[in-house]
């Protein structure tokens, strides 16, 4: 076994090596506690049928543990100038392969196919750059791509509305755009002190499990995002008022709008943070013959 990269001495060590310094605009907060990166690897259930994606490698903190666990290790990295810090970290290693991309512009679904042909499982494993947590986390649950599921750092207040449950102030769009794809839990909250440098917030890792099917059946999931969107628009606003003011000829079509709700049976009193995923279905599909 190879001394790990996520040591403050280690790493401090690599820096120097290669004049590299951090560039906040990318989200650069390298862990450097081995114990976290463990107890990562362990929630991604990692075994050697499984591939591993990791967004950001950036020295390979986390990739080398990956590369231990996993059969194969792909990583997305947008700072070119970690390429020849990884090749020289992650030598003693023959299973992975950095992709030099932009995972928001990466044509993930061909790079899974090129790459991961005899694997059972892929799990997202990653560090991720804070910056653009929720965009990376919706691409990778919406663009229908083979993953099992994904286990990630991330602001410990983006881990919390992910998460949440209704009647929650936590609980909102997002809540609901993941756990209608994923099962989701907070597995870990993890202090400043495990990062260098020390990102201004706390963090959490969370654990999402692909579900089978989505959580809920909708005749149109354009239109039922559409109106989960409508109901959160002003979050202290009751439903009836926000559908009413969020949709187009909303208030003509009132009537319309008391019409569906009264079919769902969702009370146009209450407000959109205690509706369940499942309620919200069938809210959007007694509206849609109004509204398309
Ligand atoms: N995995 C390393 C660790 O835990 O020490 C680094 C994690 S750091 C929080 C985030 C990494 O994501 C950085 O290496 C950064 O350069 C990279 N990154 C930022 N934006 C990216 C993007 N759009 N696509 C791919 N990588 C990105």
């Amino acid at each position: 076994m190879h001394k790990d990269i996520a040591t403050p001495i280690r790493t401090k060590e690599i820096l120097k090596k290669y004049g590299f310094s951090f560039k906040k605009s990318l989200g650069q907060n390298f862990l450097i506690d081995p114990n976290i990166l463990r107890n990562i690897t362990h929630y991604a259930g990692l075994d050697d049928h499984t591939g591993a994606i990791e967004i950001g490698p950036g020295i390979g903190a986390l990739t080398e543990h990956l590369a231990r666990e996993a059969k194969k290790v792909v990583a997305f990295e947008i700072d070119q100038r970690l390429l020849p810090i990884l090749e020289d970290s992650l030598s003693p290693y023959d299973n992975v392969k950095v992709i030099n991309q932009d995972i928001l512009k990466a044509d993930v679904g061909a790079i899974i196919a090129e790459e991961f042909q005899s694997v059972d499982k892929i799990m997202v494993t990653a560090n991720l750059p804070y910056y653009i947590t929720t965009p990376i986390i919706l691409k990778l649950l919406t663009e229908n791509l083979p993953i099992d599921g994904l286990v990630v750092m991330l602001q410990k207040e983006v881990a919390d509305r992910i998460s949440a449950v209704p009647g929650t102030k936590e609980y909102g769009s997002l809540s609901i755009a993941i756990q209608y794809y994923t099962e989701a839990e907070t597995v870990m909250v993890v202090p400043k002190t495990v990062f260098m440098p020390q990102p201004n917030v706390d963090s959490a890792v969370i654990q999402l499990t692909k579900r089978k099917q989505p959580a809920a059946q909708v005749l149109d999931e354009e239109f039922f995002f559409t109106i989960i969107r409508s109901c959160f628009a002003q979050r202290r606003k009751t439903i009836l008022n926000n559908l009413v003011s969020q949709l187009p000829n909303g208030k003509q079509k009132k009537n319309d709008i008391l019409s569906a709700l009264s079919e769902a049976e969702v009370d146009p009193v209450r407000r959109g943070e205690t509706l369940s995923i499942q309620e919200f279905a069938k809210l959007s599909d007694a509206l849609l013959p109004y509204f398309k």
